[in-house]
């Protein structure tokens, strides 16, 4: 390991719950686990060596996975344990180099799984900006103007953009400095550094920039994955839409359950299941992507099996139906439309419980009611309806 190569830190502990089910670096992309690719690419370029992957302690077979889709040889690879903050992940991977007797005066590059299109030319860039400089980050210009705001969201100032950059990984430093930087900061009890740069910047050293590649972009969001999929040179993907509408009937009872949730309120409402129209609704939209008929078929209101049913059942169902036939979903909108309960102060349970049965962050699930105007049924007070949309992305 004594080696002139620079060494490569990959950042992967994370839990990674913005993307919903697996954490981002273990979601799959193009077939392969998002952290494969980075390991792939990591392995083709001859200046790299060794890759430390740090991973949280659970994740050993994820891990263990995601290499053997790299195609990278143990030889060139290997597992640090996570810590508790990104900065204590990086500490161990950087304890794991000394301990190999990495080289002071050697390069370390760190950098974020969830970026996994790193290319020869930034690395290259990185390598040789660290060692003119002794630490360097890569930086992209900013496309769009620039706006501060105030706590309102009113504009305060246009901040003049040639002087901003946005920053991505690999960072690069030293690797001596970069060590007894983390080192001191823990001793220090200092555990608040999101990236290194800034840490390293603590202790004085000043810190050079490069530039950076769109292609690196970070993967937070499911729009991330897609764009990483076109990346990938597989064709776009299809994205189909499923549209859902339910009534459930009031009666008598002293609550209803709308997305899963439990309401209490002076009326229930009537029918085979736990007669929650939202659920139903969004059930139906996402059964309508795959043409895969609707909610009575599949759960006839006749088969005394669903009386009482949870819909988070068909719910589920309709996310397996949807995923054995390839389909990502993407979003789930629906509309909640009665004068009575109020929703609002049930929203975030709502879209807390749709996203976890879905694989879905929460800021995927669309939660939204309205009165009807006294209008109709539902202004009559004899039912609540509901009406929902998904989207489904298909491998095109
Ligand atoms: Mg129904």
């Amino acid at each position: 390991m004594a080696d002139r190569k620079a060494a490569l830190i990959i950042v992967a502990a994370g839990q990674g719950t913005r993307l919903g089910g697996a954490p981002k670096q273990y979601r799959h992309l193009g077939g392969k686990p998002v952290l494969s690719h980075l390991l792939a690419r990591a392995a083709a370029i001859p200046a790299i060596a060794p890759i430390i992957t740090v991973t949280h302690p659970d994740h050993g077979q994820p891990y263990a996975e995601a290499l053997a889709a790299s195609g990278l040889t143990s030889d060139r690879a290997f597992r640090a344990p996570g810590g508790a903050s990104r900065q204590a992940s990086v500490r161990n991977g950087l304890e794991f180099l000394a301990a190999a007797d990495f080289p002071a005066d050697g390069i370390v590059l760190i950098h974020d799984a969830a970026r996994p299109f790193l290319s020869e030319v930034v690395v290259l860039r990185a390598i040789l900006a660290a060692q003119a400089a002794g630490a360097a980050l890569p930086v992209l210009p900013l496309v769009d103007t620039v706006a501060e705001i105030d706590a309102a969201g009113g504009l305060v100032s246009n901040p003049d953009r040639a002087k901003l950059r946005s920053v991505q990984t690999p960072q690069a430093f030293r690797f001596g400095p970069i060590l007894a930087a983390h080192r001191a900061m823990a001793e220090a009890g200092r555990e608040d550094f999101t990236d290194d740069a800034g840490l390293i910047a603590a202790t004085g050293q000043r810190i050079a920039t490069f530039e950076g590649d769109a292609n690196l972009f970070k993967i937070t969001l499911e729009a991330d994955l897609t764009r990483a999929e076109m990346h990938l040179g597989a064709k776009a993907p299809i994205i189909r839409t499923g549209l859902g509408y339910d009534v459930h009937a009031f009666t008598d009872g002293d609550f209803v359950t709308l997305g899963g949730v439990a309401i209490p309120h002076d009326r229930a409402l009537l029918g085979h299941s736990d007669a929650d129209p939202l659920m139903h609704a969004i059930t139906d939209a996402l059964l309508g992507t795959i043409g895969d008929g609707d909610i009575g078929q599949h759960f006839p209101p006749s088969d005394p099996r669903w009386r009482g049913a949870p819909s988070r059942l068909f719910l589920a169902d309709a996310r397996a139906r949807v995923e054995a036939r390839g389909g990502r979903i993407l979003n789930v909108d629906g509309t909640l439309i009665c004068e009575a309960p109020k929703v609002g102060p049930h929203r975030p349970a709502i879209a807390t419980l749709i996203a976890e049965v879905l694989g879905l962050a929460v800021d995927a699930v669309g939660v939204k009611a309205t009165t009807n105007e006294k209008l109709g049924f539902a202004g009559r007070r004899e039912g609540i309806a509901a009406m929902a949309v998904a989207t489904v992305a298909f491998s095109g």
